[in-house]
């Protein structure tokens, strides 16, 4: 089996308004944009990979096809060393192994999790925040998101005041006692569109950790710079909650270098921007061997949400996140795909269909 053709479409979706992530201070989202990678194969089967983008995207289908076209899409090694080779010149490729895996699953009829040696099994989802609301307004969010059957929601920190942030997170504890609360500081990386959003400083997010432990918090997400290794280690040290971070890291060796500086109680590699594929279920094994848990970042559209869940299945996640902060609704999340994947229950499991599992929707492209 052979690889015969590269195609990249640029993939873009209103959102009904905008929103402000807080990893892009400053500045309000419309859209929903990805490139979408198709990768034919000398057999009919094809598969799809998805990255996110922005502001119209980067075009690399031609230099991407250098590294692919004429290799058998199961030679996964072979295909990871022409995407470290393009990881040195263009965009992350990282995404792009999905597609591949999306072709070896279609080609054996077997699905993605099934391949990583997993089961579809349901996992529970938390409704993950994106922006930076009042107490008010976080409040009803939450209350809809129970009524939905969530049993979890992770808070967005951040403000220009800690006190804010902590206002929040005190209030929603308050008021549902019974529900676990995760919180996510985004200090690891930022889109700085505009040149806002600070990084806290140590005693920040120290002072954050004793007090959202002291309310039962699950975890805190990336409380200091991605790179921080020693910093990460050093507020483990000196607090209990769990530490979270790695979602956005470049490629397999930060990630290790998180673990095997005692960085994290939780790694999130997303295998569509961090580490491909294949190299996020390596990364979810060393932690288990490590005492480390594993529960992925999803936060970029449809195809990005289920190559995670496919992994997340083959490994003992408690958790996985389901992005919810309308407009950024399951639908605008996952408009590449035929249907959006929706919760059930505040469950989610993998599509069973061979590869991973999804019929791609590329509109008008
Ligand atoms: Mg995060």
């Amino acid at each position: 089996m052979r690889i015969t053709g590269v195609t990249q479409h640029h993939a873009e979706n209103a959102l009904d308004g905008s929103y402000r992530p807080t990893w892009i201070p400053g500045y309000p989202q419309a859209t929903n944009e990805a490139e979408v990678i198709e990768v034919e194969t000398d057999n009919g089967t094809v598969g799809y990979a998805a990255s996110p983008s922005f502001a119209g995207g980067i075009g690399y289908e031609e230099q991407l096809s250098l590294f692919l076209v004429g290799k058998d899409p199961h030679e996964l090694g072979s295909v990871r060393r022409g995407l470290e080779t393009f990881d040195l010149l263009g965009p992350r490729p990282w995404h792009v192994e999905m597609a591949l895996w999306d072709i070896i699953g279609k080609d054996a009829g077997k699905p993605v999790y099934e391949l990583l040696g997993g089961t579809n099994r349901e996992i529970r989802a938390y409704a993950s925040t994106g922006e930076h609301k009042g107490v008010d307004e976080r409040l009803a969010y939450v209350e809809e998101r129970v009524s939905e059957g969530f049993e979890a929601v992770k808070l967005r920190l951040g403000r220009d005041d800690i006190e804010d942030d902590l206002r929040v997170a005190h209030r929603v504890s308050d008021e549902f006692p019974d529900l676990t609360l995760m919180a996510d500081a985004n200090m690891g990386w930022k889109a700085r569109v505009v040149d806002e959003g600070r990084t806290w400083t140590f005693s920040e997010a120290l002072r954050v950790a004793r007090e959202l432990d002291a309310l039962g918090f699950e975890w805190l997400e990336e409380p200091l710079g991605r790179h921080d290794y020693a910093g990460y280690a050093r507020l483990r040290e000196k607090t209990d909650i769990a530490i979270a971070g790695g979602e956005f890291t470049d490629g397999v060796h930060e990630l290790r270098e998180m673990l095997r500086n005692d960085a994290l109680d939780i790694v999130q590699p997303d295998c569509s921007v961090a580490c491909g594929l294949g190299q996020a279920k390596s990364i979810a094994d060393e932690a288990e061997r490590a005492g480390v848990r594993y529960t992925p970042h999803s936060w970029t559209n449809g195809l990005g949400l289920v190559a995670n869940l496919h992994i997340a299945s083959a490994t003992d996640a408690r958790w996985f996140e389901y992005p919810y902060e309308p407009p950024f609704d399951p639908g605008a999340r996952d408009f590449l795909l035929d249907e959006p994947l929706l919760h059930d229950d505040g469950r989610v499991s993998p599509p069973d269909e061979p590869g991973l599992g999804v019929d791609i929707d590329l509109g008008d492209d």
